[in-house]
This record gives C-alpha cells, structure tokens and sequence, in this order.
C-alpha cells in the first residue's frame, strides 16, 4: 500500500542514553503527527536499542520500529550476526536492505541481499530497498541503466505479493551524507523512472501502490521541496533523525 513515509536512520550513532532521550524528544515533539493524515514513521537505531526504542513508540500509532540490517538465515551458528526473525520479536516491523554502506562496506550483492529480503519477508519484515547511483556512474550519463540493473537483479526476483510488502528508497550515493541533495527535479526522474520500471516488472497497479522514498542529505529546509514531487512518497533521513527538531519538521513536511 502506498504510503507517505519518514524513516530515521541512526546508523552506528548514539549511546543508550542519548537513544533513549532521542525518541523521547521525537515522539514529543512529533505527538500530534498521530493525527490521521500524519506520515508513518519508521524509527531505525542499531540493533541493541531496538526494544527499549520501540517500548518507548506510542502503542497503535503512525510510530513503527525497525532494523537498518538483517542476516540471511532464521538462525545457526553465525556469530555476530542478528536474523529477521530476531528482529520480529523485539518489535521490529520494517529492516533497511541494500544501503549503499552495506554494499560497499560489507560487499552486499544482489545474491546475498535477494536472500536477505526472502529472510526479511519470511519473517513478516517489510523492507526497505536501497538503490542508488554513484558519482561517476551519474556523471556517466548511465543513472537509469545502473539503478535498472539493481531493480532487476536485486527486487525484481519477488513474486507479487512479497514485492507488495516492498518500500523502495531511491538513494544517489554521492548525496548520502555529504550535504549535497539531489534537486528536487533530480530525485523525480528517477523515482518516475522506478514506477515505471515497476509497471514493466509487475503492473500498472504495483507501481501506483509502491512506496518509493528519497534518501541523500534530505533536511528539515529541503524535504516540503522535495515530497511536493508526484512520485516521492517520503524520505530515509540519515543524519537529520539524529536531531529530534529537524526529524520533527521532516515528519511534518508533506
Ligand atoms: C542514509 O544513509 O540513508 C542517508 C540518507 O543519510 P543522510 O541523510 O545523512 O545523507
């Protein structure tokens, strides 16, 4: 189901504490977005924050937890590592896949992040799909080819119904974390581009109901900017959740 969506990204940022005061402040601040017209709001800290994080989400509200990482299998001998269905139990309801940190960081590829989204969607996980374009490969004029390429090696392998549980993020990599966010014409033609892509993959209807999400240095001055386009549904904030007044004014932004 299409939705308009904000999810905070907390990557390996913040004490227990200072997590702890952050959603406090959020869920404050944010109280009244439980209104019904509000966005959803996926707040993602790292993994051992994640119960104590969602204790503190308002019961039955836009408010929902999730992972900024999965492993592939339900359970073993894998040390170090967390499964999806690990992440269900503390309360977990959506898990970021594909971030560009991980692809490049810890050499995720499409093979291992199709079995991490199968994981994922076996544990009743809704993911959140990263795809996005580097520097060069923009600069090269092959944006569409590249993030096509992805879509189709990396998504498109779902059946209908696990694609259906699917919230796409479109994230140029040379925006993430660098100050420097894709305008707002920039991140439409892309995201226009994935609906289409969709279309072709599934149907008409798939790509009307998926939700696809802008994530690259989106802020509090720049994200109304950015979710007035047509086809942006919301953003993955990364540096900005970390501050409870500018992920507030996100949150309020459409
Ligand atoms: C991200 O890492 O998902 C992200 C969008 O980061 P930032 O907002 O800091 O660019």
């Amino acid at each position: 189901m299409r939705q308009k969506l904000v999810a905070g990204n907390w990557k390996m940022n913040l004490t227990y504490p200072e997590a702890l005061a952050l959603v406090g402040e959020i869920t404050s601040l944010a109280g009244e977005a439980g209104a019904a017209s509000a966005p959803t709001v996926v707040i993602c800290p790292p993994f051992p924050f994640l119960h104590a994080v969602g204790q503190q989400l308002p019961p039955a509200s836009n408010f929902h937890l999730g992972a900024q990482n999965c492993h592939q299998k339900e359970s073993g001998a894998f040390t170090g590592e967390v499964s999806a269905k690990m992440l269900a139990s503390v309360g977990c309801e959506y898990v970021i896949l594909g971030h560009s940190e991980r692809r490049q960081y810890f050499r995720e590829d499409d093979e291992l992040l199709g079995q991490k989204l199968k994981a994922a969607l076996a544990a009743g996980l809704k993911p959140i799909f990263c795809v996005g374009e580097s520097l060069d490969t923009r600069e090269a004029d092959e944006t569409f080819k590249y993030i096509g390429k992805q879509l189709t090696d990396g998504l498109f392998h779902l059946s209908n119904e696990e694609f259906a549980q699917v919230v796409i993020a479109y994230e140029p990599i040379w925006a993430i974390g660098t100050g420097r966010t894709a305008t707002s014409a920039q991140a439409q033609e892309v995201h226009a581009f994935i609906r289409e892509q969709i279309a072709r993959a599934y149907d008409a209807q798939a790509a009307l109901d998926t939700t696809i999400l802008y994530g690259g240095s989106a802020n509090a001055q720049n994200a109304k900017e950015l979710f007035s386009q047509p086809d942006v549904d919301g953003g993955l904030i990364g540096g900005a959740a970390l501050k409870a007044a500018d992920f507030t004014t996100i949150i309020q932004s459409f």
